[in-house]
């Protein structure tokens, strides 16, 4: 795992609290973006509450680092004098949410599929069949906070999100020209967006 770069180091106030479905795709997508992804895949269910996926073409994940990837640093000074604050992110999702991540490097012959548990350990492995780069699935997002979950009790909340979501993958998209970000919600795409070409279509969002 590479030391903290700059770009990776970010203030402690923006520290990986895990309020929002538009939360855990921003952590994602930066994850992506620092892994030198160029496409990025957004996919959501009911809002996000079903699942949240995000696929990116990056460098995937080395399979030494794979058990530290989610794992709290403060659970571990060792890692903590590692690593830094890196694995918040992952793991304070895993803490919100079930939580699946697939990755493939460029010397590995296939991917591999993870399951963590809530405190980002892995549960279990298997192989599966992804190109390149890395998967990370959250699903039943705030099953044990139903307090949270309340505060997307109606339709208006739940459309704000989605909106919300989009207007940052319409930042990220104009500071990274060369990404593809596609953002898709029940298998409605709400956003194609090629950079490249400075093409996007209109907002399907209702
Ligand atoms: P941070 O981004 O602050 O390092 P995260 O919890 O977001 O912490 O990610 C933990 C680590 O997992 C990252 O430092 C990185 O090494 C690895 N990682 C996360 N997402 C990806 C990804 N999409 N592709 C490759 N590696 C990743
Ligand atoms: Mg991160």
């Amino acid at each position: 795992m590479k030391q903290l770069s700059a770009a990776t180091v970010r203030p402690l106030s923006n520290s990986q609290i895990i309020t929002s479905v538009t939360s855990v795709v921003k952590e994602l997508i930066e994850n992506s973006l620092d892994a030198g992804a160029t496409s990025i895949d957004v996919r959501l269910e009911n809002y996000g509450f079903d699942k949240i996926e995000v696929q990116d073409n990056g460098e995937g994940i080395k399979a030494v680092d794979v058990p530290v990837m989610a794992i709290d640093s403060h659970e571990d000074l060792r890692n903590l004098a590692t690593y830094g604050f890196q694995g918040e992110a992952l793991g304070s999702i895993c803490s919100v949410a079930e939580v699946l991540i697939t990755t493939r490097t460029a010397d590995d012959d296939f991917s591999t599929q993870y399951v963590l548990d809530d405190s980002g350990h892995i549960l279990s492995q298997k192989p599966s069949h992804l190109g390149q780069g890395k998967t990370v699935t959250a699903l039943k997002l705030f099953k044990n906070l139903p307090v949270r979950k309340q505060f997307y009790s109606t339709a208006k909340k739940c459309k704000d999100e989605l909106k919300k979501i989009q207007a940052l993958l319409t930042s990220y998209g104009i500071l990274k020209h060369d990404v593809r970000i596609v953002f898709v919600h029940n298998k409605d795409t709400v956003r194609r967006c090629h950079l490249r070409t400075r093409k996007s279509f209109p907002e399907l969002l209702g």
